[in-house]
């Protein structure tokens, strides 16, 4: 993947020269999407101007706005029933917009894994909250199955971190419960289908499968956005958001271009179906080796493996930092796992290349050629 810096016909230099990214956040963005972005970076369409220097009021960054809604409502079959909203603040600010704007007298949380424990903690300052399962007896390395949880059919929610970005696990079914659902889908959205009548709200941060840091984006049911807390500040009420079709203040302009070029290249592939699938092929690729390997050991349940975050482990902690090493050397950037678990980490988002984990794989194996 190496080369030689290039110049782009409109005199833009990009760089030729990428590695193999495998960050869990902010991470990889596709090179088609980049180049284009580079291409426009200061003539967007012939306004003159870059995307990042154009008022959020003009018609040329709303007609941006309205194709990047109407081609997420596309790509992932958004009823008609549901506002699409792009906001700041983080998959963060939204475990305090969620009770904030839904709280009315008990929700019901999951926790398995550390954001989904932030959420929790977070709308416990705000009412009444029930622990419907917690991960933290088998160190967070399986969801839990439908009997397992302890759900209240009159809870005004239930909470769920959809994939766990940290420990690597995955929802692999909808709960069945009468309350809405309300799904952090931060390391999972626009990786493959969702059935999004299923959920009352899914949010998600930008900076894994959609755009740079720095915008959110909320699905939310439109019956569900009505009164909110009383001390509410204005930005955190998904109302006033919704009225103003995302305009209240100045959105993250720039983050929502990305997120258009990205859906743009997504409609390109074929669609979720077919970026499922080549989602589920490099994930296979990645646990069919680590589940013959003598060597590597991988650390989720088998049940609820993440095809986007892949956690694994050598024999010993000295190998993990020495593999963690080697690895970077070679241009595997970003394999240490999170700072909370240790071992490895390989995000595998939408834009890594399956060439990009044949690679890994192969790496791997003379790793561990060399080291057992
Ligand atoms: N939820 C999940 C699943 C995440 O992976 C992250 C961040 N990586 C967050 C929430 C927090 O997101 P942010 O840093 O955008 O607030």
């Amino acid at each position: 993947m190496r080369g030689t810096p290039r110049k782009h016909r409109k005199g833009v230099l990009f760089q030729m020269s990428r590695i193999y990214n495998f960050s869990a956040g902010p991470s990889m963005l596709p090179l088609e999407v980049l180049n284009r972005a580079a291409a426009e970076m200061t003539d967007y369409n012939g306004s003159g101007m870059s995307v990042m220097e154009m008022s959020h009021r003009s018609k040329v960054f709303q007609s941006i706005a309205d194709e990047t809604e109407l081609r997420f409502r596309r790509v992932l079959g958004i009823p008609d029933n549901y506002d699409v909203l792009f906001l700041q603040g983080g998959a963060s600010l939204q475990f305090a917009m969620v009770p904030m704007n839904l709280l009315k007298t008990t929700a019901d949380y999951v926790v398995s894994g550390e954001f989904s424990g932030k959420a929790y903690k977070e709308a416990c300052k705000y009412g009444s909250i029930r622990l419907a399962a917690t991960g933290e007896a088998n160190n967070f390395t399986k969801i839990p199955t439908q009997d397992e949880l302890s759900l209240n059919p009159d809870a005004d929610y239930l909470h769920l971190c959809h994939n766990n970005t940290i420990y690597g696990t995955t929802w692999q079914y909808v709960p069945e419960t009468p309350a809405p659902i309300v799904a952090d889908m931060s390391s999972d959205i626009l990786s493959m289908p969702v059935d999004v009548s299923r959920f009352g709200v899914i949010y998600a941060g930008a900076q894994k499968n959609m755009a740079p840091a720095g915008l959110t984006v909320v699905i939310i049911r439109h019956d569900l956005i009505s009164d909110p807390m009383p001390f509410t500040p204005a930005m955190m009420t998904y109302g006033v958001h919704a009225k103003a079709k995302s305009m209240y203040n100045t959105p993250p302009c720039y983050q929502i271009y990305i997120l258009k070029l990205v859906l743009e290249w997504l409609e390109n592939l074929g669609g979720l179906e077919a970026m499922q699938a080549i989602n589920i092929k490099k994930a296979a690729l990645l646990y069919e080796f680590l589940d013959s390997s003598a060597f590597f050991q991988p650390i989720a349940d088998p049940g609820s493996r993440s095809r986007m975050n892949v956690t694994f482990r050598a024999p010993t902690p000295e190998l993990d930092d020495a593999f963690v090493k080697a690895s970077s050397a070679a241009g595997f950037s970003n394999l240490k796992g999170h700072r909370l678990v240790g071992h490895m980490r390989a995000s595998i988002y939408n834009a890594m290349p399956m060439e990009g984990v044949e690679k890994l794989v192969a790496f791997m194996r003379d790793f561990e050629k060399a080291n057992a």
